[in-house]
């Protein structure tokens, strides 16, 4: 029988999520697969075991396949530039995994992909100008502008979490910079700032953990009771409203879409609305939304939208 799906992988730096799915976009498989931190090449041989292991099961041959991947990425040439300034060993990956498998293989940046599903399958129907805000453990955008996405002369469009939170914090972002937008209310951000303002709030019930990440599910969990959890929830909201009003002044959309992790159960949305100043948004007429997509699988829908090469 003839394939009639797509092939997806969403490769986020540290875990991949395999999947097909169909023409409108309807995840049908799934499979996760924990890499940990490694560097590019490391990354490329984790993808063919995983897509060899996929293939093992007896999988039908989908129509084509797509790879989201974490940092720069050129998807009229197939090349996989960067993970990030730290690992970069540019690799033609959509050319040697097409001739590994034989199926047409197509790759972009993990946002760009997801904003490309918004674009395809969510409010991007309705919109030619809107911009998808991806808040995870990082903080990065997808702009369509005119129906195009946009994506710059080295393929680094969208990095908008490096950009200043509006709040003078005292927090060093990774790229350099004081007090960018991901250093505060990202997930990183999140745990940073909880780290960086448990002084002031001794008698937090927050759990922050000498080892690994503070859960911004905590902190929303305990915003009603406890101050710290408030203040982070607020200051955070106030974040996202900023670097909103920014974006907005920059490519004048109609929809502001926003996915990821730590915006997904929509606690965050009232707050940052709370924030934003009518002026500056009175153009934006569709409002700040929640992806209508689900949250779980929007990075793996974008990249069997990337397959689609569309
Ligand atoms: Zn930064």
């Amino acid at each position: 029988m003839e394939a009639d799906f797509y092939l997806g992988l969403d490769f986020g730096g540290t875990k991949l999520l395999l999947g097909e799915a169909d023409s409108s976009g309807r995840v049908r498989y799934e499979e996760k697969y924990d890499s940990g931190y490694m560097n590019q090449r490391e990354a490329l041989s984790f993808i063919t075991q995983s897509l060899d292991d996929y293939f093992a099961k007896g999988r039908r041959k989908p129509l084509a396949m797509g790879l989201g991947v974490v940092g720069r990425a050129d998807s009229s040439r197939g090349i996989w530039f960067e993970m990030d300034t730290e690992r970069k060993d540019a690799v033609p990956i959509a050319e040697i995994l097409s001739q590994r498998y034989g199926i047409a293989c197509y790759i972009d940046n993990d946002v760009r992909s997801a904003a490309k599903a918004e674009q395809r399958f969510g409010f991007g129907k309705n919109s030619d100008n809107f911009i998808y805000i991806n808040v995870g453990t990082g903080i990065a955008a997808g702009t369509v502008s005119g129906g195009k996405i946009l994506v710059g002369g080295h393929y680094n469009a969208g990095e908008v979490g490096h950009t200043h939170s509006g709040i003078e914090a005292g927090i060093q972002c990774v790229c350099g910079r004081m007090d960018c937008a991901e250093a505060l209310a990202s997930g990183k951000g999140l745990d940073n700032c909880a780290r960086l303002y448990a002084k002031r709030f001794a008698n937090t019930a927050l759990n922050i953990p000498k080892e690994g990440k503070v859960d911004a599910r905590d902190i929303f969990r305990l915003a009603q009771t406890d101050e710290l959890c408030a203040f982070l929830a607020a200051q955070a909201a106030r974040v996202l409203a900023n670097l909103i009003m920014n974006l907005v002044r920059v490519s004048d959309p109609d929809t502001v879409v926003l996915g990821g992790g730590v915006v997904a159960d929509g606690f965050l949305l009232p707050l940052i609305k709370e924030n934003l100043n009518p002026g500056t948004m009175r153009y934006v007429t569709n409002g700040v939304v929640l992806t209508r997509l689900d949250p779980k699988h929007i990075g793996l829908i974008g990249a069997c939208t990337v397959a689609m090469n569309l």
